[in-house]
């Protein structure tokens, strides 16, 4: 980097909209976010296809479109055996901004950004985020960094567990309360590292406003003062304060969000769907299983307490004390799909969206669909069959947004979904893949998710480089690494997807750095293959995702 090339700080605020920034902004309640867009740009940001974080914030860091980097929702499905198992760094099969960066030869430090569990080696420091199963794991790059992390704050816990303990929060109040403890210890950190240590570039993700919207739902028109969800934006905007005091005052300043949000009215039981219309097949004795309600599943001990009859619970032989109790993630589909006679999946989890899977001959392990014709007409008649749904208000439920298109060897090497649909935004319906065949197709919102995401994030941006006084059209999360690159003096590597914003930046910059793209090469992933996670530390991850909703 030249001397005169200024530092680049990337604050994420995770779920972010202007549909709650804007009335704070209009109140003068979110002073460090309005100095920003007073000197610089402001702009919706299109986030991926789904928005979900597990999707968005590897494109964020990539530059690469999901079919680009790999990650297509929290979970994969093997491809060789129909196992479904939580995504991780080792997912991302591209480089990521600070890859790029090391390889130029400049310092990145990388805060909080989900799915960089377990930490890769880079040039700089790294503390994993979203998706950590625990501060017993390695989290940090280099490893030391993590005690020490811990010693300076010992109440600094790691995502999974704030989670858990959200999950336990009686009330909105107390959510809130969680929430502002643990987004205060963590700032502190943040403070401490920027400060502390050299980093040419520093990203730093913050989860709160994404937690609070889902657990909590958005603010009403005229919400009051006390509203917890414009708490937490007030919080945040605080810390923003509090990093743009420590850094340079020529430092350029990018604010992003990896998707919007907005009120669930409802889940789509997807599952239940493609099982009634004959596409997803069960294992004999299975169906039983999905047609109980899930009350009816509680053990049998469990049930005698409900009763106060615990002393009778106390008496039963053990065997029968736990009947009928199929373990949680039994109640999967994937645990009771006949695979021989399956023809269309749901190969990852995330309630954003509907991802579909053929049951390809010659992909799948035991496919049945033929790759020819066949496999472009059951394409054709489950898009038709997705976008006659109706919600309540009598307007299409769904939006088939892509599906494989060509011929039977792009199938073939399709690793991601063949086909994918979004919930209608006007009337948002979340995806439900739970298979319980006791439920209607169209069942009410989860209790703790009443807000969910919506496609269109939040850019700001301001510094030496940038524009004063723009509004921006047509910004894309896939564009943000290449802008980084591009403000830190470096050129777009040409596997990116994403181009420079070069609308956002001064005319004069853009004259002594006009963009250019190279053939700029790097190996992918430098982590091993699989899964990063054992299975207790996958059922903490797994515990923590369904307490606020982002899985079934
Ligand atoms: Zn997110």
């Amino acid at each position: 980097m030249s001397k005169e090339t200024p530092k680049l700080l990337i604050i994420g605020w995770d779920g972010a909209t202007f549909d709650v920034i804007d009335p704070l902004l209009a109140r003068g309640e979110l002073p460090h976010l309005a100095g920003l867009i007073a000197r610089g740009v402001r702009g919706r940001l299109r986030s991926t296809v789904p928005p979900s974080s597990a999707v968005a914030w590897p494109t964020f860091a990539t530059g690469r479109d999901p079919a680009g980097h790999g990650v297509f929702g929290f979970y994969q499905t093997e491809t060789t055996s129909y196992q479904r198992r939580l995504v991780s760094s080792r997912d991302v099969h591209a480089p990521c901004l600070w890859d790029w960066l090391g390889a130029a030869g400049l310092r990145a430090g990388v805060v909080n950004v989900p799915v960089t569990y377990p930490p890769r080696p880079m040039h700089g420091f790294l503390v994993s985020g979203m998706l950590t199963p625990s501060p017993q794991e390695t989290f940090t790059y280099p490893a030391e960094l993590g005690p020490q992390l811990l010693a300076r704050q010992p109440a600094f816990p790691i995502e999974s567990q704030v989670m858990h303990a959200v999950h336990g929060a009686r009330s909105r109040g107390e959510l809130a309360q969680i929430i502002t403890a643990w987004t205060d210890a963590f700032h502190a950190n943040v403070c401490h590292l920027l400060a502390g240590q050299d980093w040419d570039c520093f990203v730093v993700v913050y989860r709160a406003t994404d937690i609070v919207q889902h657990g909590l739902g958005l603010p009403q028109p005229g919400a009051s003062d006390g509203d917890e969800v414009q708490q937490t934006y007030r919080q945040i905007d605080a810390c923003l304060g509090a990093l743009l005091a420590r850094v340079p005052a020529d430092t350029n300043v990018v604010l992003v969000s990896d998707h919007g949000a907005g009120p669930a009215h409802g889940r789509f039981m997807a599952n239940n769907w493609l099982y009634q219309r004959g596409y997803l097949r069960l294992r004999r004795g299975a169906g039983l299983l999905s047609k109980l309600p899930a009350w009816r599943r509680v053990p049998l001990q469990r049930a005698l307490h409900r009763l106060r009859l615990g002393a009778l619970a106390r008496r039963l032989p053990s065997a029968l004390s736990t009947w009928p109790a199929p373990a949680p993630r039994k109640r999967h589909a994937h645990d009771l799909i006949d695979w021989r006679r399956t023809r269309v999946f749901i190969p990852t989890t995330g309630v954003q969206g509907l991802p579909l899977r053929l049951n390809l001959a010659g992909r799948e392990p035991l496919g049945c669909v033929r790759p020819d014709g066949e496999a472009q007409t059951l394409l054709t008649e489950l898009a038709r069959e997705l976008e006659a749904l109706r919600a309540p208000d009598g307007q299409p439920l769904l939006t088939v947004v892509w599906q494989v298109e060509g011929d039977a060897n792009r199938l073939l090497s399709n690793r991601g979904p063949d086909l994918l649909a979004l919930p209608r935004e006007a009337c948002y319906y979340s995806i439900g893949a739970k298979l319980d065949l006791s439920r209607p197709l169209l069942a009410g919102p989860a209790r703790r998710a009443p807000g969910q995401h919506r496609l269109e994030g939040v850019l700001v941006a301001a510094g030496p480089a940038i524009a004063p006084g723009l509004r921006l059209e047509g910004a894309r999360l896939v564009d943000v690494a290449p802008t980084a690159l591009h403000l830190l003096g470096l050129p777009t590597p040409a596997e990116m997807d994403g181009r420079v914003l070069a609308e956002a930046l001064r005319p004069e910059w853009l004259a002594s750095h006009p963009p250019r793209v190279e053939a700029w090469s790097m190996e992918g992933s430098a982590g091993a293959a699989g899964s990063a996670y054992d299975a207790a530390d996958a059922a903490r991850v797994e515990g923590a995702l369904r307490a606020l909703g982002y899985l079934e």
